[in-house]
């Protein structure tokens, strides 16, 4: 089979070959990672090769230090947005996959999204990624484009979604321009595994089952112009340290066709879901420590591209998993269409985390998070490499943590109880004092007077 530009061969070589680094290259290799640049994919994958405990502490505490160094307390919260569960593929692992007869089937009409948004926009979301099932026929690019101008629309007094990232199936390269046009921000597709043999095996028909057309879909989006694009791997499908070498081999791709990587990884593991076995009992269960680790190396080896954790795992999980590297997660999620202004079943899968946005935000502050709801960066065209350009310590410490404060004190004058405005206008005061620049300082504690003084959607 044709496996584009992942080196199945290489790869199975280097696990069957290669030992672990002694304790001497690793310090070495944790030494170039605390440089803040990134280090190269030949050492990420000695680290992949680390079992012992120790050592694998050592990598946690260096990715510690990255990730507080370079993003410090600051963590983008976003809504997942299930606009559809109807589709034509068949994936093993998913509920909503074509020959799941057991949960109710819908697309959501414009009314009911609406509806959807209106109840996340009260709850103080700014940020949504959009997901769909792939069975919204002929006329699928049209519903999602009409979907993204109805979210954009949909205003609750100070109240509005600023950024839509959509995750739908791949799309030829006009369509993606579409998608461009519609002003989207992060384009995401998972590859879910890249081992050609397992993928084929878990996506046995519909348009998805195409291995070399999927693994191809982050090349049709960024000759379109969609800067970011968002990368994911399904872990439990397949031995984690393939994926991990296999997701390089694919960053690398990207970096060398378009001088850019990618914005975003997402890291979901596999959840139960209705209908599928292989959720329940998958064929590489990725544990905690693994798990642990996975995050750990790809902090250290692509420190700048952010970081996704889905609802799926637990508080306690999602807890470690921020100091280690996470940047991003999501908050208050439901995965069933209408799942936000309805009570309703037909789940996605399980959700580990049952907690609404509010008590999601009280946990992220009282551990010392500031949840951000900035969008400032790609309404300002920072994207693409501009964005990786902006992504060095100290400049992300300059933008990111101005913004970061200022949305959050939006979301707590606006949406949040008196309880946890008390707890997060602490949060804000402690804050202050880590914006670089006594000027900046000054110029964020006057955004927060007028935020105070009814002012929203104040960045720089
Ligand atoms: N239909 C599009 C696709 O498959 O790319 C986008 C929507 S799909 C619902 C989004 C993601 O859900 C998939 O890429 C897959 O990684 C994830 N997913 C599906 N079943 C899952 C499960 N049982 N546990 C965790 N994640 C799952
Ligand atoms: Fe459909 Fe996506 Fe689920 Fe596969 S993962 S069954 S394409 S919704």
């Amino acid at each position: 089979m044709d496996t584009g530009f992942i080196d199945h061969g290489r790869i199975y070589d280097y696990l069957k070959n290669t030992t672990p680094p002694d304790a001497k290259e690793l310090d070495e290799i944790l030494a170039h990672a605390k440089e803040l640049k990134g280090i190269s994919f030949a050492e990420a994958e000695r680290l992949l090769m680390v079992e012992d405990d120790a050592h694998l502490d050592k990598i946690a505490e260096t990715a510690r230090f990255i990730k507080e160094e370079i993003y410090g307390k600051r963590l983008v919260l976003f809504a997942p947005l299930y606009v559809s569960n109807l589709c034509n593929n068949d994936c093993l692992y998913c509920a909503f996959k074509k020959s799941n007869k057991s949960i109710p089937r819908r697309t959501l009409t414009f009314d009911e999204l609406r509806r959807e948004v209106q109840t996340l926009v009260q709850q103080g979301h700014k940020r949504i990624l959009l997901v769909s099932g792939e069975g919204l026929g002929m006329n699928a690019l049209d519903y999602t484009v009409k979907a993204i101008e109805t979210i954009y629309s949909v205003k609750m007094g100070k109240g509005e979604i600023r950024r839509i990232n959509v995750n739908i199936a791949a799309l030829p390269v006009e369509g993606f321009k579409r998608l461009k046009a519609a002003r989207i921000g992060t384009y995401q597709l998972f590859q879910e595994t890249y081992h050609a043999e397992t993928y084929k095996t878990m996506h046995p028909s519909g348009p998805k089952s195409n291995y070399l057309y999927h693994l191809t879909a982050m090349d049709r989006a960024m000759e379109a112009g969609i800067d970011d694009v968002g990368v994911g791997i399904l872990f439990g499908l397949e031995d984690y340290r393939f994926e991990i070498m296999a997701l390089l081999q694919h960053i690398r791709h990207l970096e060398e066709r378009f001088g850019t990587g990618v914005h975003t990884i997402s890291i979901p593991r596999l959840e139960p879901a209705t209908g599928s076995d292989v959720s329940v009992n998958p064929p590489h269960a990725v544990s905690d420590r693994d798990f642990r680790k996975i995050i750990s190396i790809l902090r250290i080896t692509v420190p700048y591209t952010g970081m996704i954790l889905s609802t799926r795992e637990d508080a306690k999980m999602r807890h470690e998993a921020l100091s280690l590297g996470i940047s991003q997660i999501s908050a208050g999620s439901r995965t069933n269409p209408g799942g936000y202004s309805e009570s309703d079943s037909a789940e996605q899968f399980s959700l580990g985390d049952h907690r609404s946005l509010e008590e999601v935000i009280r946990d992220i502050a009282t551990m010392g998070y500031i949840p951000s709801f900035c969008t400032g960066c790609y309404r300002l065209g920072r994207t693409g490499q501009d964005f990786m350009d902006l992504a060095k310590p100290g400049l992300i410490k300059h933008y990111c943590l101005p913004n970061a404060i200022t949305s959050f004190k939006e979301y707590l004058v606006n949406y949040a109880t008196p309880e946890t405005r008390k707890v997060g206008d602490a949060l804000i005061q402690k804050m202050l004092n880590d914006v670089p620049e006594a000027a900046l300082r000054a110029k964020t504690a006057a955004s927060l007077k007028k935020i105070e003084e009814g002012a929203v959607d104040v960045y720089v």
